[in-house]
């Protein structure tokens, strides 16, 4: 699978379509899920093209990497979750309940 440039995060990047934006750096992007699942419901997702974790994983660079679990724990301050409970997804794979096709994982929290 290669990654395709008109996935709907893509277009998000390029400001293509507007998000309900919680977080931004050079590395990073989150905002909110347009359908939420829990009462706080955040997709945080890389600038650079990865298509699933597992891409990531494999060939983000290890700053990259480190950039964007920086920026979830920043997240969790900004959402106000450190005390409070909860949890964190990531589909991979259309059987793997993933939609789109740009590495992303979920924010969720009932707290
Ligand atoms: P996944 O199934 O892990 O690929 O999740 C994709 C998520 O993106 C779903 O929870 C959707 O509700 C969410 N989503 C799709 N389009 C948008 C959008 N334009 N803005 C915010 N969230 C979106």
């Amino acid at each position: 699978m290669t990654y395709d440039n008109e996935n709907i995060f893509a277009k998000i990047l390029r400001s293509e379509i507007p998000c309900d934006k919680v977080f931004e750096n050079d590395f990073v992007l989150s905002f909110y899920d347009i359908n939420p699942k829990a009462k706080t419901h955040v997709l945080i997702i890389p600038k650079k093209p990865f298509i699933d974790m597992a891409d990531f994983l494999e060939n983000a660079e290890i700053e990259i990497q480190s950039h964007f679990w920086s920026s979830v724990n920043e997240i969790i301050d900004i959402l106000d979750l450190r005390e409070k409970s909860f949890q964190i997804k990531s589909h991979k794979g259309k059987d793997g309940g993933q939609e789109v096709f740009h590495f992303h994982i979920h924010l969720l929290s009932n707290s």
